[in-house]
């Protein structure tokens, strides 16, 4: 496995490959692997002829207020991740080389980027947009891989790829979790024993969501009380939001007709979580299955 760490060389290597006419899968994250991002590097292994995982925490995309500094880091472990699962090269570019001084150039994606999560994180998807463009860039993959965890941050990469004409196949996976319903996430190392548990109230309100939608549940104000109730009943929790909305614009909906995407953002103690699902009506059922 080889390893990275200029994007200059990082590009004269996907140039390489390219004329080669190697297929290169690529699976950006910032570290601190688990299960979530190995199962985007398998899709990687398995439908291109090279993976690439990229290992970058971007300091674009948190605030002055957020856990920057504090990010969980382990370089070493998930350079051993990375080989155990057969990744082929790791890039692992630094913030001075990524963002040298007199940086200026942002990509804001409209109307996706300030919903949601971006309510709280005002900034933060123009720098996840502009890391994911510089890292396509450098990378040059054929396809590039992300979880459906971080809904959001999917449906705006997929429109960024389209808006800007980006020749990348966009493929999301679904989310990978704990035994007990805990979504896979870094920031799930902040947690103590006793949050660990209070953070088990998403996935529940998330689980309530697709059975109350199934036996015919229509009304997104009464629904959202209903996770409310759900989330407060444990101790440390603060939601940020519960969005019932438009699986594709994002927009909120009144009504759930056939589909509709539950988004929930919660901090527990210090650490904000984030979770969601896709819930069906029974006819939306048997549209999309
Ligand atoms: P991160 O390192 O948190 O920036 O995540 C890197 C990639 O892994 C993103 O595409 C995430 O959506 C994805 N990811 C993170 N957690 C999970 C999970 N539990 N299941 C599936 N994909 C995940």
């Amino acid at each position: 496995m080889e390893v990275i760490e200029s994007p200059a060389t990082m590009q004269k290597k996907s140039n390489f490959l390219r004329e080669k006419g190697t297929t290169i899968g690529f699976v950006p994250t910032m570290g601190y692997l688990h299960e979530g991002h190995l199962s985007l590097m398998r899709a990687a292994r398995r439908d291109c002829d090279v993976g690439v995982v990229s290992i970058f925490v971007n300091p674009t995309q948190f605030s002055p207020n957020e856990d920057l500094a504090r990010y969980p880091r382990d370089t070493e472990g998930d350079l051993k991740k990375c080989e155990i699962e057969g990744i082929d090269l790791v890039f692992l570019p630094q913030a001075q080389e990524m963002y040298p001084d007199g940086f200026r150039t942002y990509v804001m994606v409209e109307g996706l980027s300030d919903k949601l999560c971006g309510c709280s994180r005002p900034t933060h998807f123009r720098g996840v947009a502009t890391v994911v463009l510089k890292l396509f860039h450098q990378v040059k993959p054929h396809r590039a891989y992300f979880g459906e965890k971080d809904y959001q941050q999917l449906t705006i990469i997929r429109r960024m790829v389209r808006d800007l004409d980006l020749d990348i196949e966009i493929v999301g996976m679904p989310t990978v979790r704990e035994s007990d319903g805990l979504a896979m996430s870094s920031r799930n190392a902040y947690l103590d024993s006793e949050e660990r548990v209070s953070a088990l109230s998403l996935s529940r309100a998330l689980e309530r969501a697709r059975d109350r939608v199934l036996q015919g549940e229509r009304s997104a104000g009464a629904l959202r009380e209903e996770l409310r109730g759900i989330i407060e009943g444990e101790q440390n929790t603060q939601i940020d939001y519960i969005a019932i909305c438009h699986p594709q614009t994002l927009e909120d909906l009144e009504t759930i007709e056939n589909r509709a995407l539950v988004a929930l953002a919660v901090k527990v103690g210090t650490t904000r979580l984030i979770d969601n699902c896709v819930v069906l009506t029974k006819s939306g059922r048997e549209t999309h299955g």
